[in-house]
């Protein structure tokens, strides 16, 4: 089926429209809304403050107090032995504060005087949170839990409905403007199928609990509160929009095809390999020894970019070969006898270095950066280069060694015999347009290149790739940037060497695939990515991918290049 969610406005199935917002956790869901009941209004009346309890009715009056704060704890501890983990905890910890003596108290004490319940309650919770800000630090952190207690408390003794999250009837799209704590750590996937709130960004707490709960969820949603609780909505966690009354059978096909993928990319260990055999080695991108074992845990068949220049970012001073030995080794040993691709000093434009002198440039992108910075300083390469060579020795593994930045034949010559020197494998980045459309030649220097999507398709399109207003441009799906990988992977063939991608690309599950199709060997991207990329490629033949590719390079915007690949790859 077509996703027709992938277009232009991303919001164009057959329902009513949709609204956008910043996507958090991908997949689908699809549901009627639930927004959580209004917190409760505090006006003297409903409270009773301006009202006293008559002497004979006021221990009645006290019991209603406990009885409800015991309803309220008992409902939190219930959801509690429903949860594991953090989100037990936090709702174990908010029941053992309904049920706190000493708040029980000083309300209880309240009403012996007269105060009604729902009043004792507030003004109880009010000089405990005074005390708690005087305390500080954790103790001033569970005001906000002590506020939601409160509130829960008071909706029971005032008879309406709960606060927070009610558990729906059927599987339903929580919205919200934002979530308490306890809201979110409360939720079931199984009954929450969607999160989408009004506030909050990528890092909030509900995006947090979202990622590690696996709900598709997105957050920043102006105009949410037009939708109204019942009415039925598809939410695309991946592209960020939520579409109001889908067209049923295509939502729930949708939803379907995202569940059954969530659960192969959790279940895929690897090897990369199209559903017809063909081998794609899936690697990871690394920057030191901590994130290199940390993508070991990956199923990653070894490292295709190690950015070196990352471990230097905060340096002064040059590092000697002693330290950038052990640097390397530690990432080399943390791959023993698999595949590493090491990359030498990207240094200047956005990652300029403390010890090398920059200079002064309009253009720093076009500018002294990556390889060409030997140009003027030939000791910083040889000294990096003589330090990949003893780390190689030392743990007797067999690196393979690339530079960035390099637009002519003659600098890839140059460089691969500075690295063969030291008997090592030599390759380089295609990261500038001249590079890939002169990929025969510069290739016939190499034993492997790397292409560099992020570069690639910045000077491609002549756009910044840190640029928000240009990311039309900056998107790797562009036409241009997809016939130039084909340029490269097809002189790759020819002449029998590696082609690799390790720009965001490789990153991208359905592009992952179209860059197979293009010839491309080897994907390497962030080690959280690889999974998704391999369970893709394992469920489309060689001969999709080649469809795929050539769909897309045939189109005349990424949207398009996206749909005419998904039509191929997703039947
Ligand atoms: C790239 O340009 O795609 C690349 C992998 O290099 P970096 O992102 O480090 O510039
Ligand atoms: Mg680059």
């Amino acid at each position: 089926m077509e996703n027709h969610l992938v277009t232009e406005n991303r919001v164009t199935m057959n329902g009513q429209g949709g609204l956008t917002g910043t996507p958090v956790v991908a997949g689908f869901a699809y549901g009627p809304v639930l927004w959580p009941g209004k917190r409760v209004e505090y006006d003297e009346t409903s409270l009773g403050t301006d009202r006293v309890i008559a002497d004979d009715e006021r221990d009645a009056e006290s019991e209603r107090l406990v009885a409800a704060a015991a309803v309220v704890a008992g409902r939190l501890r219930d959801r509690a032995s429903h949860a594991s983990g953090a989100a037990a905890e936090v709702l174990a910890a908010t029941a053992g504060l309904a049920e706190d003596r000493g708040w029980i108290g000083a309300a209880k004490s309240r009403v012996a005087k007269g105060v009604p319940a729902p009043a004792a309650a507030v003004a109880a919770t009010a000089q405990f949170s005074e005390m708690f800000a005087k305390l500080g630090g954790l103790m001033a952190e569970r005001i906000t839990d002590l506020n939601d207690v409160r509130d829960r408390v008071v909706a029971e003794l005032l008879g309406r409905p709960e606060p927070g999250i009610p558990t729906p009837s059927q599987p339903s799209i929580l919205f919200a403007d934002d979530l308490a704590p306890a809201d979110t750590a409360g939720l079931d996937p199984a009954v929450i199928v969607g999160l989408a709130t009004r506030l909050g960004g990528p890092t909030s707490h509900t995006a947090i609990i979202a990622r590690q709960l696996g709900i598709p969820c997105v957050v920043a949603v102006a105009r949410l509160s037009e939708i109204t609780s019942g009415t039925m909505v598809l939410l695309d966690g991946g592209a960020g929009s939520i579409t109001v009354e889908p067209e049923e059978s295509e939502a729930r096909e949708l939803v379907e095809r995202s569940v059954a993928e969530a659960a192969l990319v959790a279940a895929w260990r690897g090897p990369g390999r199209t559903a017809d055999g063909t081998d794609v080695a899936i690697l990871a991108n690394v920057a030191d020894g901590a994130s290199a074992r940390r993508a070991a845990d990956a199923p990653v068949e070894g490292i295709g970019l190690f950015r070196t220049e990352l471990a230097f970012l905060d340096r002064a001073d040059e590092p000697d070969v002693d330290e950038q030995t052990r640097l390397y080794r530690d990432v080399f040993e943390a791959f023993a006898g698999q595949k590493v691709v090491i990359r030498t000093l990207d240094a200047g434009s956005d990652k300029p270095l403390a010890f090398i002198e920059h200079p002064d440039e309009a253009n720093p992108a076009l500018g002294v950066r990556g390889n060409r910075i030997g140009d003027d300083h030939p000791e910083i390469v040889r000294t990096q280069l003589d330090a990949i060579a003893r780390a190689a020795e030392e743990s007797g593994t067999t690196p393979w060694v690339m530079a960035p930045m390099i637009a002519t034949a003659a600098e890839a010559a140059q460089f691969a015999d500075l690295v063969r020197q030291r008997g090592l494998t030599a390759g380089v980045m295609i990261e500038i347009p001249a590079a890939a459309i002169l990929a025969p030649a510069i290739l016939a220097e190499v034993d492997f290149v790397s292409i560099g999507t992020n570069d690639l398709t910045q000077y491609t399109m002549a756009a910044d790739r840190m640029s928000a207003e240009l990311a039309e441009l900056t998107d790797p799906w562009q036409p241009a940037v997809l016939a130039l990988i084909s340029q490269v992977a097809t002189a790759g063939a020819q002449q029998g060497k590696p082609v690799g991608v390790c720009g965001e690309a490789a990153a991208d599950p359905s592009l992952a695939c179209v860059l197979v199709g293009l010839g491309v060997t080897s994907l390497s991207a962030a080690p959280a990515a690889t999974a998704a990329v391999g369970a893709k490629l394992s469920t489309v033949t060689m001969e999709q991918c080649r469809a795929a590719a050539a769909a897309a390079l045939a189109t005349s915007s990424p949207a398009l290049a996206r749909r005419a690949a998904a039509e191929k790859l997703d039947h």
